[in-house]
């Protein structure tokens, strides 16, 4: 089967987005239903989900006697509802910590 290069027009925001023969390969050997959505729409989605967010510096952190630099978590409880939640990095009592769950609502109800 060959495959050839086409544009599909996003179901979301409607820009024509190029869909590699490459990738047609790859989502036909897979299984997966061919795209409708650009990258960029995709990706805020994925997003959405609550991924990591906020990437912190690794400037100096390496006195923690933990093993592996990334990967760690530091608990923490979430400073508008109280839950008890895992952070990538040190709570700093100075800063507002949130869970998963109301950081994605902070994020959400800020850009609407
Ligand atoms: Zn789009
Ligand atoms: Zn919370």
């Amino acid at each position: 089967m060959l495959y050839t290069d086409r544009n599909i027009t996003c179901s979301d925001c409607g820009v024509d987005f190029m869909f590699s023969a490459a990738e047609q390969e790859f989502f036909e050997q897979k299984g997966f239903r061919f795209p409708r959505r650009c990258k960029e729409c995709r990706k805020a989605k994925k997003d959405g989900g609550g991924g990591g967010g906020a990437r912190a510096e690794g400037a100096g952190s390496r006195m923690g006697g933990g093993g592996a630099g990334t990967g760690e978590t530091w608990p923490a409880n979430c400073t508008q509802c109280g839950a008890e939640t895992t952070v990538p990095f040190k709570p700093d009592p100075a800063r507002p910590t949130f869970c998963r769950k109301c950081y994605g609502e902070r994020k959400t109800s800020r850009t609407r």
